[in-house]
């Protein structure tokens, strides 16, 4: 499989050079040449296949001709050590389909057909976000990547909050790769900073008096700065990086393939629902609405620099029996007015409880663009932001009725379908990718709902102390940061 820059279809770059160059020398992204369908055989069986069986068809072809299969099974096997259950976030009073409890927002959009939706909870992994899939595969892939290499490998890295965090877990402790995080200062929760900046040793931490976008120019100026590059081997993680990308795809083809055989999971280990429901749910569990007929999908994915829908769409490209995507996003909806007018207008981020989402310029966009045109876009996914004030009644309302803690990424998400059900006939089975853990936003969740189970991924987080080196949104401060400590 060859690799292309977004900006240029003529040289071509292998899996390693595009995985570790992360951004192109152009400054593109870097796109696969196509997106290999599944084996006939794989697609028709993705529900009955084990997510590391899932994990090695959908990335393998990627990676056929550098990493041999079984060393993809080793790095696949200890990247994704959690799962990604597809769980029915409402069972007590929600469980019975025809809603016979009090009528309420929830209650009133299921009896108009909404369909009520899964969630594909994907933060049981060490930094309880979805961006531990993509960081502990790239972080293993890399230092297999790099076996024999003597110079070490330097890895920058800008965040809102949860890839900073995932990246410092993935890499903590792989040798020759050291790495810098660089978050906007004051913007990311108490937790996500000591996921950041708590663990030392190879992982530096920057807290930049700017916003994400500052952070991200920064890097990107920092790629681009000869000197730098010249005496430093740099590398980027962002989910601009392919191999954080690909390994995404994994979970949207393992829930699809369970929705497909109208299947779910049942809690896991980390799943938020209060102790209320967490009794209730012993007995049998009536199975709600529509779902479990079977079909494909509609995942509703909360979005920000748009690398998790970008997997979804590969994942779908390949073969996954996904339906279609909503592309749910707080205020910052640069995406949502494209899929509307068809115009691209990129702006300064603004901040929202749904901090990770807070991107004004998505930087996925491009691949996005290189691979469909706008209308296929506009066929495979519908736009739509929500406010803070609406994340916070569906935080308060969903564990009202259903006892489940909705962390305020996730209540974006299932405050996009409720509304788009509303307006527009979605029909089929519905899930919403619950990016982070509730705990992971302890302070804006427990305002509405009461105390929010920690699970232990994140008890021990909060037990380090965060250690990081302020500088302003300028180049020559971080080159100097860089060269000289
Ligand atoms: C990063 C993140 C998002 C946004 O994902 P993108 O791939 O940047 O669109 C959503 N929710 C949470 C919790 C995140 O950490």
């Amino acid at each position: 499989m060859h690799y292309y820059s977004t900006r240029n279809k003529n040289e071509p770059f292998s899996f390693a050079q595009a995985a570790l160059g992360g951004l192109a020398p152009d400054g593109g992204l870097f796109i696969p040449e196509t997106i290999p369908p599944y084996r006939e055989t794989v697609k028709h069986c993705l529900g009955s296949m084990s997510f590391l069986e899932t994990a090695c068809e959908t990335i393998g072809p990627y990676t056929k001709d550098e990493i041999p299969a079984q060393v993809l099974e080793e790095i696949c096997a200890g990247a994704f050590s959690f799962n990604a259950p597809l769980v029915p976030a409402g069972r007590g009073s929600m469980a019975s389909p025809l809603g016979d409890t009090q009528a309420s927002s929830l209650e009133d959009s299921r009896a108009s057909g909404a369909p009520f939706p899964l969630m594909l909870e994907l933060f049981h992994g060490p930094t309880a976000a979805f961006k531990d899939f993509g960081a502990r595969f790239m972080a293993r892939t890399f230092s297999w990547l790099r076996r024999g290499e003597d110079q070490p490998l330097h890895i920058l890295v800008a965040t809102s909050g949860d890839t900073g965090g995932a990246v410092a877990d993935g890499f903590f402790g792989v040798e020759g790769i050291s790495v810098t995080v660089l978050y906007p200062k004051g913007r990311v929760s108490e937790l996500q900073e000591k996921q950041i900046a708590g663990l030392g040793g190879t992982i530096s931490a920057l807290a930049v008096e700017g916003s994400f976008d500052d952070c991200q120019a920064l890097v990107k100026g920092a790629f681009g700065d000869a000197a730098l590059r010249e005496k430093l081997a740099l590398s980027s993680a962002n989910s601009i990086n392919i191999s954080r990308l690909i390994p995404q795809a994994v979970y949207y083809a393992a829930a699809a393939g369970k929705v497909m055989e109208g299947r779910w999971d049942p809690d896991g280990e980390a799943t938020p629902v209060s102790a209320k429901v967490g009794t209730q749910k012993k007995a049998p569990v009536t199975a709600p609405d529509r779902h479990f007929k079977g079909g494909p999908v509609s995942f509703c994915v909360p979005s920000g620099n748009f690398g998790n829908l970008t997997a979804g769409l590969y994942a779908r490209a390949m073969g996954a029996p996904i339906a279609g995507f909503i592309a749910a996003t707080n205020i910052n909806k640069t995406v949502p007015d494209y899929l509307e007018n068809g115009e691209y207008k990129t702006r300064l981020s603004q901040a929202t409880i749904s901090n990770a989402m807070d991107v004004g310029a998505p930087s996925n966009f491009e691949r996005m663009a290189a691979h469909w045109t706008y209308g296929e876009m506009q066929r495979m996914i519908r736009g739509i932001s929500v406010t803070d004030d609406e994340t916070r009644k569906t935080i308060s309302d969903v564990y009202q009725e259903c006892g489940y803690y909705l962390d305020p990424h996730g209540a974006v998400g299932w405050t996009a379908l409720q509304k788009l059900t509303a307006s527009a006939g979605i029909t089929g089975p519905t899930a919403v990718l619950a990016t982070a853990h509730p705990a992971k936003f302890a302070e804006t969740v427990e305002a509405l709902t009461g105390p929010v189970p920690i699970p232990l991924s994140i008890q021990k987080a909060l037990g380090r102390k965060a250690q990081s080196k302020t500088i302003p949104a300028d180049l020559a401060a971080l080159r100097d940061v860089l060269l000289n400590g």
